[in-house]
């Protein structure tokens, strides 16, 4: 169905797409051992630019250092390594996909397995589907709920962590619904499958904290500074399942999901049942940034040239 670009990076080379493989024992495949990053790399005025590329690829290495995985390259080399796939696949509106797992040489949970990479990159349009960005998704509560702390850390973006994501993500649209919507181990809220959540009460943003065990997103924290930087107010705080239903809006973020508004949660209608004035405030700050409305204070789009 889908039409994937011929190269990818592996292990130091560029490799064609049926070449970049791994063995069936590999570790990760059977326990989740691998981490990774998604990145989007947006067209500007001045070329194409990757948001976030070392902001998201740090990550990579903090979730790397949290399951003990010795990076066999540095962090300069997997930067390169984007551009030049991006550049060899001919691409510039991209998603990026930085991976490192535990490949063969030990298949002991605790065996010091070899350490491989990779990175790929194909043209993604919206994660939530066509016109979701506009229109909005409808959301519901999963029955199942995000990791507790001292389970499996959410702060990684670990494969293995995924398993959550697909379970809520599978019920949501098993049920007819866009997105799932986790409850942290404490019953309050916690993010999407695969998005952090925003919730606005009078003109304010209100997200979920690190402490709801999320994944502590860059888009969120991109959202929280420009809201800033434009003097909107932004709350971290813990919040009730309820508030989904009294908010004024709702919207979900992520480097798939862009800034996707939520127009019901459960079956009920958000606000006015459709992107309200913040959502649409924060949309624009958002993808200001590619297209110069919103000037790069922060350094943020790392041209592939
Ligand atoms: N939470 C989860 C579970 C995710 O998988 C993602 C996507 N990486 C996010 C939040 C959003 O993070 P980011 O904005 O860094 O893509």
């Amino acid at each position: 169905s889908m039409q994937y670009p011929e190269w990818i990076w592996h292990n130091g080379e560029i490799k064609r797409w049926a070449e970049a493989t791994t063995h069936v024992m590999a570790h990760a495949l059977h326990y989740g051992s691998s981490v990774f990053e998604g990145i989007r790399c947006y067209e500007t005025a001045n070329g194409p630019a990757i948001f976030r590329l070392t902001d998201h690829n740090k990550r990579l290495y903090a979730s790397a250092r949290i399951y003990d995985m010795p990076m066999p390259y540095d962090l300069a080399t997997i930067n390169a390594a984007c551009r030049e796939v991006i550049k060899k696949n001919n691409l510039t509106k991209a998603y990026l996909r930085p991976f490192a797992y535990r490949g063969l040489g030990g298949f002991g949970l605790s065996a010091d397995t070899p350490v491989e990479m990779s990175v790929a990159s194909w043209f993604m349009g919206p994660y939530l589907g066509e016109g979701a960005l506009e229109a909005g998704i409808d959301a519901c509560v999963s029955s199942w709920q995000r990791f507790a702390p001292n389970t499996i850390p959410a702060g990684a973006k670990a494969g293995g962590n995924y398993l959550s994501g697909q379970l809520i993500a599978r019920e949501a649209r098993r049920l007819g619904f866009g997105e799932g919507i986790a409850l942290a181990s404490t019953g309050l809220l916690s993010e999407g499958a695969g998005e952090n959540l925003f919730l606005v009460f009078d003109g304010a943003l209100h997200t979920t904290p690190v402490s709801a065990a999320l994944l502590n997103g860059i888009t969120r924290n991109t959202l929280i500074t420009l809201a800033r930087d434009a003097g909107i107010e932004v709350v971290e705080r813990d919040m009730p399942r309820e508030y989904l239903y009294l908010c004024d809006e709702l919207f979900m973020c992520g480097t798939a999901a862009e800034i996707t508004p939520i127009r019901s949660v459960d079956g009920r209608q958000v606000g006015a049942g459709h992107a309200g004035p913040v959502t649409r405030r924060i949309q624009e700050l958002f993808f200001g940034l590619f297209d110069g409305r919103t000037p790069d204070k922060h350094g943020w789009l790392e041209m592939l040239d």
